[in-house]
């Protein structure tokens, strides 16, 4: 069995900004259970100083003049090392605050993966080197550069996992010098796009596969429309690209053991289950009384998720009868737009700025309706949580979406889709939703489908596995 270690920037229960830690989070440990040896590396982020790392002090680590410590401890069966490092990962959030992305984001994460090389060569062998998103694409291009590779026992096969194409890690040229990366990478077959230094390319570039996390994204993503300007690089790669259906941890997102409901639930107290979380939400955010049907979003509130489209049409959603909640922080423009809204519609509008775990769990179970009007959507994860607590996900046909959510006109439906991406389609699909809705049989029969469909890890980490196999055989 292939020992296999995880580089990426977040992960659940340690920190999380989206989909990537909850990824990062169970994969692992899905692999673990199928018999694996695994490690993750994460860097510690953290808010305060004094607060502290768990796990036991195991390495120290000096890269580009900052100095690290790593933590390992463990988790459900998977080693985590955590990159202890206040200099860069003390912050109030781990890449920006409302006024923009950290200046010094090239530089930190330079450190993070130069500091995870040194110390997995250290404890090599690893056959498998698996890197998740901009901020550990560098390793792929560092591993194998004479410049800047270590005396590796064995140099493991790498897999680069691009959780959202628009993230890219572009950088002005001055973070050649300043992450020490050899001048010569900065070329059109390394790192440089455009006359920037682009991490996510020279991981692209480099690693032995690269995955992204869906089936249908792996195809949008060599197309302009999608490809966010790294078709052509991406294209280049198409024979080791391939697109792998993230799971969730059922653990953590199932009904009838969420902690965080009042009256935890399985398909058949369905009903009383999603009462008594509808109850508690309007309690909770000043709901005015009644037994509207709620729709519900939790999500960044960033264009990508169609937040510009959802605030177009949150006047006439009302008009329809629902009531709406949102949860989520975004830029400030969508923010402001959305309180507007919920001046405007006293009662009826909720909107709650910022992360709050335990609320996102109380939306899901509460919501008869989820809004993704994604524009795109890599994977996704919201509308599967809300598939499982019985929440229909009103979603356009992209990405994620399309491979998981079938629309309610089939027997297997589970959700409604929408097509075009726009305010007025995302309306209609909602009066469609509240006449299923309004019909109980309907509304049972798609209730069933969605919280029946396996979401599980265990598919997809055989998938991973199938992948190593066959970088290995290599
Ligand atoms: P992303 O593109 O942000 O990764 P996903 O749908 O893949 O989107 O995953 C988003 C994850 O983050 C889900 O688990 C969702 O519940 C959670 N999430 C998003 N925003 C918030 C928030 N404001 N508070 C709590 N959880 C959130």
């Amino acid at each position: 069995m292939p020992t296999i270690v995880h580089l990426a920037s977040e992960m659940v229960p340690f920190s999380k900004t989206g989909g990537l830690a909850d990824v990062v989070g169970a994969l692992p440990v899905a692999l673990a259970k199928q018999g694996h040896t695994v490690a993750v590396m994460v860097p510690a982020h953290r808010t305060h100083l004094h607060d502290g790392v768990p796990g036991t002090p195991v390495a120290s680590v000096e890269e580009l003049g900052i100095r690290g410590q790593v933590f390992a401890g463990e988790h459900q069966g998977v080693e985590v090392l955590l990159l202890d490092a206040p200099q860069v990962f003390v912050r109030p959030s781990p890449y920006a605050v409302a006024d923009g992305d950290y200046p010094d984001n090239p530089i930190r994460f330079a450190f993070f993966v130069r500091a995870a090389l040194r110390l997995l060569a250290q404890r090599s062998p690893i056959d498998v080197l698996h890197v998740h998103d901009w901020q550990a694409a560098l390793a792929p291009l560092l591993l194998h550069h004479p410049a800047t590779s270590l005396p590796w026992r064995q140099r493991p096969r790498t897999v680069l996992t691009v959780h959202n194409l628009a993230y890219q890690g572009l950088f002005p040229p001055w973070t050649l010098d300043a992450a020490a990366l050899p001048r010569e990478l900065f070329s059109m077959q390394h790192l440089e796009y455009f006359g920037q230094v682009s991490f996510l390319k020279g991981g692209i570039v480099a690693a032995d596969a690269v995955t992204t996390v869906s089936p249908t994204y792996a195809r949008e993503v060599l197309t302009p429309a999608f490809g966010c300007g790294l078709e052509g690089v991406l294209a280049q790669r198409a024979d080791s690209l391939v697109g792998i259906l993230n799971g969730l941890d059922t653990t953590v997102w199932d009904p009838a053991t969420d902690p965080h409901l009042p009256t935890p639930y399985r398909v058949r107290n369905v009903l009383s289950g999603k009462r008594a979380a509808r109850e508690a939400v309007a309690r909770e955010l000043g709901l005015a009384p009644g037994v509207r049907p709620l729709a519900g979003m939790v999500s960044r509130l960033v264009e990508q998720k169609g937040v510009d489209l959802l605030t177009a049409a949150i006047d006439d959603i009302v008009a329809l009868g629902f009531d709406i909640v949102i949860l989520g922080s975004g830029p400030r423009r969508w923010e402001e737009l959305l309180a507007t809204a919920e001046r405007a519609h006293p009662g009826r509008v909720r909107v709650v700025l910022g992360f709050h775990d335990p609320l996102a769990h109380r939306i899901y179970a509460a919501s008869d309706v989820f809004l993704m009007p994604s524009r795109f959507e890599p994977c996704g994860l919201g509308q599967l949580i809300a598939m499982r607590y019985g929440a229909l996900p009103v979603v356009p046909p992209t990405g994620g979406l399309a491979d998981t959510v079938v629309d309610a006109d089939s027997p297997h439906g589970c959700g409604i889709v929408f097509s075009p991406t726009t305010s007025r389609a995302l309306l209609a699909a909602l009066a469609r939703a509240r006449h299923l809705l309004g019909t109980p049989e309907e509304l049972a029969r798609l209730r069933r489908n969605a919280m029946r469909r396996d979401f599980s890890w265990s598919t997809s980490a055989r998938q991973y596995e199938a992948l190593y196999q066959r970088l290995l055989e290599s």
